[in-house]
């Protein structure tokens, strides 16, 4: 008999609950307060589920409380329009080096997908699965979908030979990839993307989704990369940017495409003028200044040391598969015997420690979770409910004892 879970009572019917909510937040996880107001005595204390760097957070919300609140500022945040994408666009340009005319800024990366989608997929579109599910559901009628399924046995690297094989007999139009990939934690590096780029030129449209890109590294000093500068060389190539996870700011809605200039020429004679709020403008603004780009610069080098130390602790739980990850985020397979809506409901319901179960994710067979980075006192907390719960059976005796089993010695 496999090793199994056993719920208490109060525990199954937290896992009913869950299992409820998250038909009706469709491919999304329910979030927390959605949680809270279901199961009013869960003790949330760790939401791993999103993902985020916490100390962006704080950086953002410490300038924010300075700069704006301190000021007197918030009304006028609130009152006046904000600044049109176009001038935004400058703004963003200066911080990366990039010219604004190749910059859409966007209501998060989600709409940056949905407009590039929407506007310049013709008939056939190719997504990498797993994906983040946004990059399929939003395909419109008469767009076919195709799928590559990234494989498990080679840790859910991209083969790129066998990828660019796939691209020659499906012709796409459009292919979308993720990288770092959200849920599996892949990453392709600089020098293989240019190939791919090089290799894939007869596609109209290719979308790299960078979303994660700040946790990515290949060097020992965690410096940026990014191939957003290659839309110059590249006008098939579009990068999608969000600004949620790194920054920690899901909800000001702040993300951008970089594309040619007539594709954002295009996009912008179709709408998309206030696109933006108060407090993305204002983000967008404080990305201009040296101080807050080394202070995030700090945070983020952090953040990423802190992540692979905490994905290293993991791997010593000897039941848990736990896959190589370059995102602020793990996927996690579960031993034969567990699925991953049980230990979800253990983590919450014992543990206070909301994570993603990945059931619903398509072209993951098997149980996983997705369990995001936190603060190191947060990890260390996820690392010990793991290990509290995949300890090994009591009752198990070592190797060493069922061979020389212990004979009372004879007092001589
Ligand atoms: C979370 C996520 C997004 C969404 O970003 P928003 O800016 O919040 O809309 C986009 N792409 C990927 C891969 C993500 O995981």
């Amino acid at each position: 008999m496999p090793p199994q879970l056993h719920l208490s009572p109060w525990e199954q019917g937290l896992s009913d609950q869950i299992k409820e909510l998250k038909i009706k937040s469709g491919s999304h996880s329910p979030s927390v307060s959605m949680l809270r107001q279901a199961a009013p005595d869960i003790i949330f204390k760790i939401d791993a589920c999103f993902l985020s760097n916490p100390y962006a957070t704080d950086l953002f919300m410490s300038n924010l409380e300075r700069e704006v609140i301190a000021r007197g500022g918030l009304r006028a945040l609130l009152e006046f329009y904000p600044a049109q994408n176009s001038t935004i666009a400058e703004q963003l340009g200066q911080t990366l080096n990039l010219r604004p005319e190749n910059l859409f800024i966007a209501n998060g990366a989600t709409e940056a997908i949905q407009s590039v989608v929407h506007n310049f997929a013709k008939k056939k579109i190719l997504v990498n699965l797993p994906a983040f599910s946004p990059h399929y559901e939003f395909a419109k009628t008469g767009h076919e979908m195709v799928f590559y399924y990234l494989d498990k046995k080679n840790n859910f690297e991209l083969d790129l030979e066998d990828y660019l094989g796939f691209v020659r007999k499906e012709k796409p139009d459009t292919i979308i990839l993720t990288n770092p990939n959200n849920p599996t934690g892949n990453y392709l590096r600089l020098a293989q993307m240019e190939y791919l780029l090089e290799a894939l030129k007869e596609v109209e449209t290719v979308v790299v989704d960078e979303s994660f890109i700040h946790f990515a590294f290949e060097d020992p000093l965690y410096l940026p990369v990014s191939i957003a500068k290659l839309t110059e060389s590249y006008p098939n190539l579009v990068v999608i940017k969000s600004m949620s996870k790194d920054f920690g700011i899901a909800g000001i809605r702040a993300g951008y495409g970089v594309m040619s200039e007539g594709r954002v020429k295009a996009l912008l004679a179709n709408g998309y003028l206030w696109n933006s709020n108060g407090f993305s403008e204002y983000f967008f603004r404080l990305c201009t200044q040296p101080k807050f780009w080394e202070e995030y610069e700090a945070i983020r080098k952090k953040h990423i040391i802190e992540t692979q130390k905490f994905i290293s602790q993991l791997k010593q739980i000897p039941m848990l598969r736990v896959y190589p990850s370059f995102g602020n985020f793990v996927l996690v397979e579960l031993p034969d015997g567990y699925t991953a809506r049980s230990v979800t409901t253990v983590m919450l319901g014992r543990y206070g420690i909301y994570v993603r179960d990945c059931t619903d994710k398509k072209g993951l067979q098997g149980e996983y979770l997705r369990i995001g980075s936190r603060s190191k006192k947060e990890n260390d907390q996820i690392i010990k409910a793991f290990s509290q719960i995949f300890a090994p059976p009591a009752a198990a005796k070592p190797l060493w004892e069922k061979l020389f089993p212990k004979v009372p010695r004879r007092r001589p």
